[in-house]
């Protein structure tokens, strides 16, 4: 067997690609930057949840689920949900809330994992008040007119993430100039908030309430939860400058660290049908509405079928392919029952793929490959598919139950569809060991909620296959 090799990252930070060596195996951290509550998110944000739940599938994997950290925010406290809220007249809270669960319910249809921690900003307060007070301390931050900045020039290698000199970066500003700015580039920390915004009292030497800025927020939350140094950092590449540039500065000179987090690692963006996705343009996608078109397999599926550094291109075309190629892989997944056995490892390529800088096109080449190879008869491969498949992210198990009744009568409720699938593997075994009391017990309590077993013999194996559909 080929030796495995070691985890590659494409780090933002050194522009390469670098082996992965966390700073300790036992407690693999990493931090993505969430959602800004305020409306539903699109499908351009869920590039950032998918790559990234892909990730953290990966380090677990190799270190143990529970040797890995994820954290991923949620941004509560935001000039866009103030402005949202009192557009629909509804308290900040009500609206960050249902905003929030709308998120939880896109990305759950998505296949995606829930992080380790999902803090929230307005639960960081303390934190973000601590960090801004040791940032003015320490001659990095100084208050003017209400509000706390961040004094560029006094790190003298800011910038270095997004690969600008200060000169540069002076030049290019073309932000315009608060008069209490010691230097065009200096950065807001903490501001005054104005009448009916949320607030919060300020840092030491600032009698009005305020609160906090956009930054502030991730490196209070990273500390919290990760500690002043961590493995991975990871968000969209548009974050790059300011966010994540500032973030290293705040972070790095308030605990005197020599990095923030050791790699950087960030998503391409995502345009629609070859242009840029804006409301102006009427292009704008959610995942919500997505979801009523297209499966969330599918819209995994289409998204990981790209390099996560590439920009993709989100066509209806290609979710087209993408649905056609998981209704070829459903027929496997029936042929095989569609059920993992418990402890089966995915396939090493697929890992290996995954390794070199999570390349999910190459992982999903070799998952055709052993799509082709079940087809053919090959029972470990479709077992090693199977594993694969739901490694990435795919329940097959969910698949197989639609694929099975969506000839008949759609089965809008998932619930119902995996409690027919587990009833119908017992009786599998209850036959195997020749309860057929019990199978029989089984089949009509199944009938007696509607659902009808039809048992076939697969010409291929010589098995009894079991599918179902509901009676009209
Ligand atoms: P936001 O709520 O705008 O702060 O974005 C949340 C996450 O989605 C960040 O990691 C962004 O970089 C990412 N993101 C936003 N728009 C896109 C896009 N069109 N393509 C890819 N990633 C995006
Ligand atoms: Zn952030």
């Amino acid at each position: 067997m080929a030796e495995a090799h070691p985890l590659m990252l494409y780090n933002t930070l050194t522009r390469r690609k670098e082996e992965f060596v966390p700073l300790n195996a036992q407690n693999v951290r990493m931090y993505v930057c969430g959602p800004t509550v305020y409306d539903y998110a699109h499908i351009g944000n869920a590039r950032p949840v998918i790559v990234f739940d892909v990730l953290f599938r990966l380090l677990r994997q190799m270190y143990g689920k529970e040797h890995v950290t994820y954290v991923r925010n949620i941004t509560d406290v935001d000039d866009k949900i103030n402005a949202r809220a009192a557009e629909e007249g509804v308290s900040i809270r009500a609206l960050t809330e249902r905003t929030a669960k709308q998120f939880h319910e896109d990305i759950a249809a998505l296949g995606v994992l829930p992080p380790t921690v999902e803090p929230r900003a307005t639960e960081h307060i303390e934190e973000m008040k601590a960090l801004i007070e040791a940032l003015i301390a320490k001659g990095h931050a100084y208050v003017a007119e209400g509000h706390v900045l961040f004094h560029v020039p006094s790190m003298p290698d800011y910038g270095k993430l997004s690969n600008r000199s200060l000169d540069e970066m002076a030049a290019g500003a073309r932000v315009e100039v608060a008069p209490y700015k010691k230097d065009p580039m200096d950065f807001v920390l903490w501001k005054p908030s104005k009448a009916g915004e949320p607030s919060w009292p300020s840092p030491a030497g600032i009698k009005e309430p305020g609160r906090p800025g956009w930054h502030i927020e991730c490196s209070a939350m990273a500390e919290k939860h990760l500690g002043e140094v961590f493995d991975i950092h990871g968000g969209g590449i548009d974050l790059v400058f300011p966010h994540h540039e500032n973030e290293i500065a705040q972070s790095r000179c308030a605990h005197a660290t020599p990095v923030m987090a050791q790699y950087w690692l960030h998503n391409g963006f995502l345009q629609v049908e070859g242009e840029k996705m804006s409301k102006s343009l009427g292009n704008f996608i959610t995942i919500h509405d997505l979801l009523k078109e297209w499966p969330g397999e599918v819209v995994r599926f289409n998204m990981l079928r790209t390099h996560y550094r590439q920009p993709i291109d989100w066509t209806k075309k290609g979710l087209e392919e993408s649905q056609a190629t998981l209704d070829r892989w459903g027929e496997i997944s029936d042929r095989i029952g569609g059920s993992l056995v418990e402890g089966l490892l995915p396939d090493l390529a697929v890992i290996e793929a995954l390794k070199d800088d999570l390349n999910t096109p190459l992982a999903i080449a070799r998952l055709h490959e052993l799509a082709k190879e079940a087809r053919g008869g090959n029972e470990s491969a479709g077992e090693k598919w199977l594993a694969s498949a739901e490694f990435l992210g795919f329940d097959v198990s969910r698949w197989h139950a639609r694929a099975q009744s969506s000839e008949l009568v759609e089965v809008t409720d998932p619930e119902l569809a995996l409690s027919v699938k587990s009833l119908v593997a017992q009786r599998g075994e209850a036959r195997k060991s020749k309860n057929f009391k019990e199978a029989d017990r089984i089949r009509d309590e199944l009938a007696a909620r509607g659902v009808i077993l039809k048992d076939a013999k697969d010409p291929a194996t010589g098995e009894i296959v079991t599918t179902w559909e509901l009676a009209r």
